[in-house]
């Protein structure tokens, strides 16, 4: 039987809902979230990333700002708009839009947004807070990739979770996710040696690879949830990691690209924005 779909899209709806009723409450208390999103350059695939995040926000009711500066933007004019943007009592959220032209030092960049405004989760202290289980800003694309895992109903612990690729923004932190649901977790890279005798244990496997159709049917157990973080652009197309059309034939459920993941993480920020702005609330009312 063909795996269930795991459809970002009609998650997304549903989830959107539930934060512009919560944006909605915020407003009453006389807060309107607000995330500002820096641009720096014209890379096309970064426009569209950030045309859809500031129509998502419009969606839900946030505040959005996109702030453009020119590719030969210095470290220094970049750090300047961050700080102004840290000190700017509208704005809850800042998201610098990656990749950075090559002279633009990103570590630099993202340790200079306040924690408390890092709603992409990519800061240090964000990072840490994963990490060690405390509560923080958890990265919008492992986040959303869990949610749709739960979708599934099914109990996870103990569980074995494969996720194929090790970055700091995706293949990490969806690692210690699966970790924190009591999955039992293997991280899989470009050195590992047999790569689909793991894969093919896997219950849950994650591809995070930037690799089209990197994942073929042979490589996923029968019954497992695959999930695609993929986003490859060839010959004018939009592919996932996964081979979809192979792989739906033999897992439980998948995720497609488009409409799957990527769908996800644009509704994950919106409510790290939201829950940065109840946040902000919450400390005041404290005092
Ligand atoms: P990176 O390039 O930072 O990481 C890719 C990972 O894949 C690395 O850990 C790399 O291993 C591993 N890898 C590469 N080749 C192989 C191989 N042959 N076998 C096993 N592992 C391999 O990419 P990102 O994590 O940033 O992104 C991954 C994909 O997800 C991309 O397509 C990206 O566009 C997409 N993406 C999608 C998002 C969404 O919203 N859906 C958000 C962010 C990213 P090593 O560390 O050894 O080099």
């Amino acid at each position: 039987m063909a795996a269930a779909i795991l459809d970002g899209k009609a998650m997304s709806e549903d989830l959107r809902s539930g934060i512009a009723r919560r944006v909605e409450k915020l407003k009453e208390a006389g807060i309107r979230p607000g995330l500002a999103v820096i641009l720096v350059g014209d890379d096309p695939a970064s426009e569209i990333y950030v045309r859809n995040k500031g129509k998502g926000c419009e969606e839900v009711g946030i505040l959005s700002e996109t702030v453009r500066l020119p590719a030969e933007t210095t470290q220094e004019a970049l750090e300047k708009e961050i700080d102004r943007l840290n000190r700017d009592d509208r704005i809850h959220g800042i998201l610098v839009q990656l990749p950075l032209p090559g002279h633009l030092d990103e570590e630099a960049a993202l340790a200079r947004i306040l924690p408390e405004k890092d709603v992409d989760g990519f800061h240090m202290i964000n990072a840490g807070r994963m990490m060690s289980g405390v509560k923080g800003v958890v990265a919008c694309t492992p986040k959303g990739a869990l949610h749709m895992i739960k979708t599934t109903g099914l109990d996870l612990s103990g569980k074995e979770a494969v996720v194929i690729g090790r970055s700091n923004i995706v293949g990490k932190p969806m690692a210690m996710l699966l970790l924190r649901e009591n999955c039992t977790v293997t991280i899989c890279h470009s050195r590992t040696k047999n790569l689909a005798e793991h894969t093919r244990r896997a219950d849950i496997l994650v591809a995070a690879v930037g690799k089209a159709g990197f994942v073929t049917p042979d490589m996923v157990k029968p019954g497992a949830i695959v999930i695609d973080v993929g986003i490859n652009r060839v010959d004018g197309k939009v592919l996932g990691d996964v081979d979809f059309d192979g792989v739906k034939e033999v897992a439980g459920w998948i995720t497609p690209v488009p409409g799957g993941v990527g769908k996800m993480t644009i509704t994950m920020l919106l409510d790290n924005t939201v829950e940065a702005a109840e946040r902000k609330r919450e400390l005041a009312a404290r005092g």
